[in-house]
């Protein structure tokens, strides 16, 4: 138990600063007099506010009690399944705060790959400062880079810029991969004047923003980083779900009732989604179980053979034999078992996973007319679809869709605008209260502050024994494919 204390405590400025004064929150003030102020008037109801939370409120982590390690599945953390109290830090507006609003130059970044409900934060970010009192509010553009390259100015940014930006998709700022080093960003930080620094993206970005914090901490700089964390896959640790992945969930089931259609409408036809998921398969499981269009469901975390009489094409063949059609959704890093690896690395030094989508739709072609590259080992080992039909003498008519670009492109739905704008006002809060190194999420439904480290260690992934994924299998049908 008190390792779990000591691994969720918060990191905080006063750790640094211990003689550094708490002064009152401006937060609720703001809200309380907003009448006669520049902001809008129905803030003025809040006479007696009560919503400042307490450094010691938590929130419980673990919400299920398994009375044996049986009904426990692979959830147990222990093998003779003990309850452990496990808590984490609840977020919102502090009644006490570290920063005098108008001493506060804040910063929003954003990094990594697109993914909907961006602006959304960014503009939660800008009004809630702008309600604590924050004068100057900048954007750094395209990402980390956007600290180093010269000809990148910061983006001045005020409820009037942000007002409207929601209703697109993208980032206003621009988003990137790789960068300077963690140094370099830092002494960017300290020329600018920067006390704080909001940094949405994925794990590359989080362990990013925490080696700033670190960096800041050593040169004894007054400066909170605070993440929020962006990853459409969904695979942040302890959170119950990262902002766009809903969106992304619910495009997807476009995807596949197209996917089903045309294979529908085919004689023979078998339709092939591809979704993101380089690592984690939430995406293709959350969006075959919500479609209840899709017979074969393949995620990274469950290896599967396509060859052999328990293959992932004798499956199809069965379902062309007995249903006509059928419908196979793929997250693109799956099957990396088949795949041939590489050693190439993107920008931010993350690993290129082959993509089986790519492998899926190509039509077979003999090993010889390829010149070195990846595709001989693998098509040397690996039979597509359309080839393995037409060797055994079964028309089949496949039809392959990607609309990996599309889904990241648009803009937040209902529910993941909420969760952005909760999630935006809670990271600012998070800065106010004087934390650093710290990201946002939601948590058994409540809102909660994490140490960056506690929730990038590792992506999270499907687990295969969780009932989900059985759900899942319930739902497409389909067999264990080894
Ligand atoms: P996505 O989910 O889109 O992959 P991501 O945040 O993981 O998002 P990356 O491209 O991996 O995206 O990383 C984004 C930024 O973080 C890059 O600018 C990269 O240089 C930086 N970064 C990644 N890993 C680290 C690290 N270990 N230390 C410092 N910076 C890092
Ligand atoms: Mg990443």
């Amino acid at each position: 138990q008190q390792d779990w204390e000591a691994r969720f405590r918060l990191p905080h400025l006063t750790d640094i600063f211990p003689d550094a004064p708490p002064i009152p929150s401006t937060f609720c003030l703001k809200m309380r007099t907003s009448i006669d102020r520049d902001f809008p008037g129905h803030y003025s109801s809040y006479e007696d506010w009560h919503g400042y939370i307490n450094n010691n409120d938590r929130v419980l982590l673990k919400t299920i009690y398994y009375s044996s390690p049986t009904s426990a599945g692979a959830e147990c953390i222990d093998p003779d399944c003990t309850w452990v109290e496990q808590w984490v830090h609840r977020a919102g507006p502090r009644e006490k705060i570290y920063y005098k609003p108008e001493e506060v130059k804040a910063a929003i970044i954003t990094c990594g790959g697109l993914c909907p409900g961006l602006n959304d934060v960014i503009r939660q970010i800008v009004i809630t400062l702008e309600i604590y009192g924050v004068k100057n509010i900048v954007g750094i553009p395209f990402g980390y880079r956007g600290f180093s390259d010269k000809e990148l100015t910061e983006v001045p940014l005020s409820r009037k810029v942000v007002q409207n930006i929601h209703l697109s998709g993208g980032s206003l700022l621009g988003v990137s991969r790789g960068g300077p080093a963690v140094s370099d960003i830092v002494d960017s930080l300290e020329e600018r004047g920067i006390n704080m620094l909001f940094v949405l993206g994925g794990n590359g970005t989080h362990a990013g923003a925490n080696a700033i914090h670190h960096e800041c901490c050593k040169r004894r700089l007054k400066v909170s980083v605070i993440g929020v964390p962006k990853t459409i896959d969904n695979d942040i640790l302890l959170m119950d779900k990262t902002f766009g992945f809903d969106t992304a969930v619910e495009e997807a089931q476009r995807a596949i009732n197209s996917a089903y259609i045309e294979a529908h409408s085919a004689y023979h036809g078998i339709g092939v989604v591809k979704l993101m998921g380089r690592s984690s398969g939430f995406i293709a499981m959350q969006a075959s179980l919500s479609s209840g269009q899709v017979d074969i469901c393949l995620i990274p975390e469950v290896p599967f053979n396509f060859h052999g009489p328990h293959g992932v094409l004798s499956h199809l063949k069965f379902l062309l034999e007995t249903k006509g059609s059928a419908v196979v959704c793929v997250a693109e890093g799956a099957g990396q078992n088949l795949l041939q690896k590489t050693n190439a690395t993107d920008a931010s030094g993350n690993v290129v996973l082959g993509d089986i989508g790519v492998y899926i739709q190509q039509e077979y072609r003999k090993t010889k007319q390829y010149s070195v590259n990846i595709q001989i080992e693998f098509e040397a080992n690996f039979h597509p679809i359309k080839k393995y039909f037409k060797e055994i003498g079964i028309h089949a008519d496949v039809k392959y869709i990607d609309p990996t670009y599309m889904i990241r492109a648009i803009r937040a739905n209902a529910s993941d605008g909420i969760l952005c704008t909760v999630l935006g006002q809670n990271a600012v809060h998070g800065a106010f209260a004087g934390y650093s190194g710290i990201t946002v999420g939601l948590c058994n439904t409540h809102y909660a502050y994490f140490p960056i480290p506690e929730v990038i260690s590792h992506p999270r992934l499907v687990d295969p024994n969780s009932r989900m994924w059985h759900r899942c299998l319930t739902s497409t049908g389909q067999p264990d494919f080894i």
